[in-house]
């Protein structure tokens, strides 16, 4: 099952020690999406386990996971719903805290974006402990949205996130995976 055809994500990507701090090991995709061979084949892979599946709506979450959750939703021709970092979006909105690898934020969503019962494909480029992917997840549910599953192009598997999610129920799709943090 697997569509990559040989293609090796994982090297275009780039790693830059200490950065936003020291002892970060930051995984940035700007490489990856760069590469037009990276980047269709990293929207390629995020959205085949479910092109069978009844998807209402993708959501990427700020900001890497709208240059993913875009295509993705374009591909599948599903309306695409951003989850925003505090205070950028202008209608009614309901919002969550939550603890990142290196500080604390809020993701808010319109209140009127979704409803219940729809069917959501979540996209971000990374989950690490997977404090935003969880705040994205309260958010979905609390709009009444249903997750068909979670989708990233990077799990740091030693942070814990992704099992934290599937622990939880949802369903977790990941791409390539860096050991260590
Ligand atoms: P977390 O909430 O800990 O799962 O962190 C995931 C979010 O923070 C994603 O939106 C990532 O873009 C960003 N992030 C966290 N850690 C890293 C990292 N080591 N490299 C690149 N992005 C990261």
């Amino acid at each position: 099952m697997d569509l990559r055809n040989g293609f090796d994500i994982k090297r275009y990507i780039r790693t830059i020690p200490d950065y936003p701090k020291p002892g970060i090991m930051f995984r940035d995709i700007t490489t990856l999406l760069a590469n037009p061979h990276g980047f269709r084949a990293c929207v390629d892979e995020l959205l085949w386990p479910f092109l069978e599946d009844r998807v209402d709506y993708v959501i990427g979450i700020e900001a890497r996971g709208f240059i993913l959750g875009g295509a993705v939703a374009h591909e599948l021709g599903r309306g695409f719903v951003p989850i925003r970092k505090k205070g950028k979006l202008p209608w009614k909105v309901i919002g969550r805290e939550y603890k990142l690898e290196y500080g604390v934020d809020r993701v808010e969503i319109h209140a009127d974006a979704i409803k219940k019962g729809d069917r959501i494909l979540m996209i971000d480029d990374l989950i690490a402990t997977g404090g935003t992917a969880d705040a994205a997840v309260s958010l979905i549910q609390e709009s009444g949205g249903e997750i068909v599953s979670a989708a990233f192009v990077v799990d740091l598997p030693s942070l814990g996130g992704a099992a934290k999610l599937r622990d939880a129920g949802i369903k977790v799709h990941t791409l390539v995976e860096f050991e260590g943090d």
